[in-house]
């Protein structure tokens, strides 16, 4: 299928040339394009149908993963490759190269961006996942020069659906502060490999001096409201200590109370059993990671 007309591209130079292009359109008559990697199957098959589309690729203000003492930041043009290349994303912040690693297929990884894949949401997704298990703060600013920073569990507000409006630009997804002794990892199954997650798992951990964990996180992606914390979750891995038993206890907690469905990829109780058998390994090594082991 073709696209439905589009009267005008344009390819701005900086962040101010694209908000005021976006700006002279009603809303959601033009559109932003990262990598196109969701967004041209969406204007192919007419789900899409701007009449403007502000292609991003030429500004170099919205790229780069800028890593010290004081957290990340990751600009919004950012390319899975770049991620998942980068030596910068250690410990707590290791699920966001996990993900890029395994995110679709090479071409994929090479155009598809962390804010184009966060501001899409869709359900069976990595990337929101990651920045949902990681509490990421979005930055946005619009036309007007208002800027605001939105945290992902106020961001991602269901499938295909964000907290954006839509004459703001994403600038970047940041994580002020680092925490130390933390580790978070993140996998998935999909039908082939590499795919869209059925199931996908991020675990964060944070551990206190003795190496027991003071504060988790767990969400899930693949499930039918898309990327979801699961907060019963956070507290069954409290006060462990790594041990493959505990943690293969509170997986199996987490997938029983779990709300998952069943469509043609797997049923809801294959999706359980994924949630145990990728839950247990992932947090395995996000303990591991945060005592500085992986
Ligand atoms: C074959 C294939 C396999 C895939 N497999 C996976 C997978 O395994 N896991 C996974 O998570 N995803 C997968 N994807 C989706 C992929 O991650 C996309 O790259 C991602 O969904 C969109 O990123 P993009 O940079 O291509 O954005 P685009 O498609 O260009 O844009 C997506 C949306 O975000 C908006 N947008 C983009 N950037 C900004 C910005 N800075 N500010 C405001 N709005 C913005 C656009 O207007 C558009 O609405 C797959 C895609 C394909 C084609």
């Amino acid at each position: 299928m073709y696209p439905a007309l589009i009267e005008e591209y344009v390819r701005p130079q900086s962040v101010a040339d694209a908000l005021a292009a976006i700006a002279r359109y009603e809303a959601g008559d033009a559109i932003f394009l990262a990598g196109g990697q969701s967004a041209m199957q969406a204007m192919k098959s007419r789900m899409l149908r701007p009449q403007c589309v502000v292609d991003l690729q030429a500004i170099s203000e919205l790229k780069g993963i800028v890593s010290d003492a004081s957290g990340v930041r990751i600009g919004a043009m950012t390319r899975y490759v770049e991620i998942a290349a980068s030596a910068e994303l250690q410990g707590g912040f290791a699920a966001l190269g996990d993900a890029a690693r395994r995110v679709g297929d090479r071409q994929v990884r090479n155009r598809g961006t962390i804010g184009g894949s966060v501001c899409w949401n869709y359900a069976a997704s990595c990337t929101p996942a990651v920045v949902l298990g990681l509490q990421g703060q979005l930055r946005l600013t619009s036309g007007d020069g208002a800027s605001r920073s939105v945290a992902a569990d106020d961001f991602f507000l269901g499938p295909l659906e964000t907290a954006r409006n839509d004459d703001e630009i994403l600038l970047s997804v940041e994580w002020p502060l680092f925490v130390e002794r933390s580790g978070s990892a993140y996998a998935k199954w999909g039908l082939v490999t590499d795919a869209l997650p059925v199931i996908g798992v991020c675990v964060r951990v944070s551990l206190d001096a003795d190496g027991r964990c003071e504060s988790a996180r767990v969400v899930l992606s693949g499930l039918a409201n898309g990327a979801t914390h699961v907060a019963a979750g956070d507290s069954l891995l409290l006060g462990c200590d790594g041990d493959a038993d505990a943690i293969e206890a509170a997986l199996k907690r987490i997938a029983q109370d779990t709300d998952t469905h069943s469509d043609m990829s797997a049923d809801a109780d294959y999706r359980r059993q994924l949630i145990v058998s990728i839950g247990r390994d992932v947090t395995a090594t996000a303990f591991r990671r945060a005592r500085g082991e992986a």
